[in-house]
């Protein structure tokens, strides 16, 4: 039988970038890792965690489990490091630890392996200030009302956006980018541009950047969706922009300007 004493004490901050690996979801049943309890009028309350850090490889085997993961990939030697760690809901977590399967670790193993490779893209990317010019964009665009952005759209026939796209974007991610861009892209770059001519942003440094960002993701093997994905997942997180869609705006709008998804080699 396992014990829980002897295995690696977590600090907040390592539960923390556990947490926020997997977007704050399980990330076999896609429940809420977190609860936030409000009071009556809004304010947070409390939070609650609806979670526990599991092994991915079990920290100590049973023999069903030696025989039915022999073979197996393994993420690290170090079988208690936090590269062996992935937060799971607590139903979850004692289906896992009791009955897992082949399949389950091979799914877990991939996304951690995922997870894995795109830390260093974070840190990379979060290391250049960009995150701040975001912001500032960010504020701006979505502060902006219905009648500004309906009067300052673009037109179907300007879309760059499928001549880039490849077949692992896949069709209704193509659709839904394309509506961003028609939507949002003449608002962005005003705003860009005011911002610019109050020099408070550089576009050519923000453009860079995230030209840089998308081919380091190219780089590490990514397709079109994955990119897509972790770099909305990275608008979300480092800008705050609440609601996933607000980020897809942003990362569509540098789809459109050739910083996402064009090749330096391309013509
Ligand atoms: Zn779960």
């Amino acid at each position: 039988m396992a014990k829980q004493t002897d295995r690696k004490t977590l600090t907040p901050n390592m539960k923390a970038s556990l947490l926020m690996e997997v977007s704050g979801k399980c990330p076999l049943s896609r429940t809420p890792l977190i609860e936030r309890v409000k009071h009556e009028d809004g304010s947070l309350k409390k939070v609650v965690n609806q979670y526990e850090v599991a092994h991915i490889y079990p920290l100590h085997p049973t023999e069903i489990e030696v025989e039915l993961l022999s073979g197996e990939e393994l993420l690290t030697d170090d079988i208690d490091s936090l590269d062996n760690m992935i937060p799971l809901c607590k139903p979850c977590h004692k289906r896992y630890d009791t009955q897992k399967t082949v399949a389950e670790y091979r799914g877990l193993l991939g996304m951690k392996k995922e997870i894995l490779k795109l830390s260093s893209f974070v840190r990379l990317w979060g290391g250049q200030g960009l995150y701040e010019d975001v912001v500032l964009v960010a504020k701006k665009v979505l502060a902006l009302d219905e009648g500004e952005i309906k009067s300052n759209v673009l037109s179907y026939k300007a879309l760059e956006v499928s001549k880039k796209a490849d077949k692992t974007l896949g069709l209704p991610s193509l659709f839904k980018i394309e509506a961003f861009v028609v939507n949002y892209y003449p608002s962005i770059k005003k705003v860009l541009r005011e911002l610019e001519e109050a020099g408070d942003i550089s576009c050519d440094v923000l453009y860079a950047q995230v030209k840089f960002a998308y081919l380091a993701l190219k780089k590490e093997g990514f397709d079109q969706d994955k990119i897509f994905n972790h770099m909305t997942d990275w608008f979300m997180g480092s800008v705050a922009l609440g609601d996933r869609s607000k980020a897809e705006v942003f990362t569509s709008y540098f789809v459109q300007n050739c910083e996402v998804f064009s090749d330096t080699n391309s013509k």
